[in-house]
């Protein structure tokens, strides 16, 4: 997970989905742990859960615009599953819209 590594964006992304109930599961479980204990507490069989949870994640919820190459953070994916655009892109169709 390259450039997904910020520890804090983790755990705001899975602070929102759990808050959304939208974690079954194993993955369920992982989420609250990394919640409450951080990223590191994972063994490794968690994260090979985690690691294809996050890819999975990713590849369900795509920018049409920029194919995710604007993605920094893992919440912006959140931000794609409620507008299909992510926030850098649907900043870009505002002001276009504006203008
Ligand atoms: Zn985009």
């Amino acid at each position: 997970m390259d450039g997904f590594e910020n520890n804090r964006d983790i755990t705001d992304f899975f602070e929102e989905l759990l808050k959304r109930e939208a974690l079954t599961g194993a993955i369920e479980g992982i989420a609250k742990q990394i919640v409450g204990k951080g990223e590191n507490s994972m063994t490794s069989r968690q994260r090979e859960v985690f690691d294809s949870f996050i890819q999975a994640y990713e590849k369900n919820n795509h920018c049409d615009r920029c194919g995710n190459g604007n993605v920094t953070c893992l919440t912006d994916l959140i931000f794609i599953a409620d507008y299909e655009l992510c926030p850098m892109c649907d900043a870009d169709r505002e002001k276009y819209m504006r203008d």
